[in-house]
């Protein structure tokens, strides 16, 4: 039965970091994969992590199953800081716990298909998960130009899909960010998106991924606010893995908005049922680690100071790329107004390969760098190198 099966491609970005691992250079880059790097190149566990581990450890008093739901004081702790001061608009919210980012967009996506969602737009490039669990799902993708050729949002793109969009259709969205371009609406795109989302009530999924690492836990969830402030129902994915550092443990969040408690109550019993079948319940503990810091004010201030300082370092390279200009064919002032990890750079496959094979600096073939793995050590090279290939 399973020499059915057709061979799947490997994962680009797991085949590049083997690549970098195995490379001798002692200046090589790693420019590929998607984790936050200090300005020594490492990705160290965030010291309130750390101190909640060590309280976990000490006060945990019991391994026993939780639900599916997960950890409900982390998905409650967590709603301030995404949706405001009326954390649960009025009552309008029901959240839960999802193994990542990755499990409250697959959550997100399946209960929008159970719900009769057939067609999904979204703006692409995206990150490469989001098409594998649309295409998974058999859902039907329609993309349309999430930038444009100068390195800003393409809003007029956004709106004529959200306008042309017929009855249960979904728009999935990236709340700040984005994967891999960088480039995120404006506060006034936001409300021009959530006006024409209100009109046409196409069915919005916002995918929150980078919270905190674009200008601010506030600034960087003003559009996904403006948008909830003005549709009836909505879907919410949230990942903790970026702007916790905790990759591998997991933590997630899948938030549900609904005009009417019987809808949204029904809603939730579904979300359920399908996380039950799915991974039947999250893992605990990043996320109890998460609620413990959200719940210190101390440890959440710890919290805050660190992602402050990941986002200042990102600011800052970007600031010397911006600096740089035009290097070769590759002009990288947009890259000082985008936000987050990533950013992507007009390069052709060939231009990635000799910036692999010269220089020893490794990056995606579509282009994307992780803005942290540049330092203030290695970005002279990298503009050099930059200068050279595309010359
Ligand atoms: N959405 C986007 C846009 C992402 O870039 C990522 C992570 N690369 C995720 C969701 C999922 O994150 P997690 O690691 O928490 O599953």
């Amino acid at each position: 039965m399973l020499n059915r099966l057709d061979e799947q491609s490997p994962d680009a970005l797991l085949a590049l970091i083997k690549m970098h691992a195995a490379d001798t250079r002692s200046d090589k880059i790693d420019l590929g994969v998607g984790v936050y790097r200090t300005d020594d190149g490492g990705t160290p566990v965030f010291a309130a992590i750390k101190r909640a581990e060590q309280q976990l450890v000490d006060e945990q008093d019991s391994k026993s199953y939780l639900g599916p739901e997960g950890d409900m004081g982390f998905v409650n702790a967590l709603m301030p800081y995404v949706f405001g001061e009326d954390a649960t608009m009025g009552g309008r919210i029901a959240g839960m716990q999802t193994p990542g980012g990755t499990g409250a967009v697959r959550l997100a996506l399946a209960l929008g298909q159970k719900a009769g969602m057939t067609k999904l737009h979204m703006g692409t490039p995206s990150w490469p998960n989001h098409a594998q669990i649309i295409n998974d799902l058999a859902l039907e993708l329609v993309p349309f130009d999430h930038a444009k050729p100068d390195g800003t949002a393409d809003l007029d793109a956004v709106l004529a899909a959200i306008r042309g969009a017929g009855p249960n259709e979904g728009i999935l969205l990236h709340g700040c960010c984005h994967n891999p371009t960088g480039v995120d609406y404006s506060d006034e795109d936001w409300a021009a998106i959530g006006d024409a989302i209100a009109e046409t009530g196409i069915f919005p999924i916002i995918d929150t991924a980078y919270h905190g690492l674009g200008h601010g836990l506030d600034e960087d969830v003003v559009g996904l606010r403006s948008v909830l402030a003005k549709v009836p129902e909505a879907f919410i994915a949230y990942s903790c893995d970026k702007n916790f550092g905790m990759y591998r443990d997991r933590v997630g969040a899948f938030y549900i908005l609904s005009d009417g408690q019987e809808t949204l109550n029904k809603a939730f019993s579904n979300a359920n049922a399908l996380a039950r079948a799915s991974w039947s319940m999250p893992p605990d503990h990043g996320a109890a680690a998460v609620r413990l810091i959200l719940r210190d004010s101390e440890l959440t201030q710890v919290w805050q100071d660190e992602l402050e300082q990941m986002r200042d370092r990102m600011r800052l390279v970007r600031e010397k790329l911006a600096d740089a200009g035009v290097q070769g064919s590759v002009d990288m002032t947009p890259l000082g107004g985008q936000n987050g990890l990533f950013s992507v750079l007009p390069v052709s496959k060939e231009q990635v390969a000799q910036l692999r094979d010269d220089h020893g600096i490794y990056m995606a073939g579509s282009g994307r760098i992780n803005i942290a793995g540049l330092t203030m050590g290695n970005i002279d090279k990298f503009i050099g190198a930059i200068a050279e290939v595309t010359a």
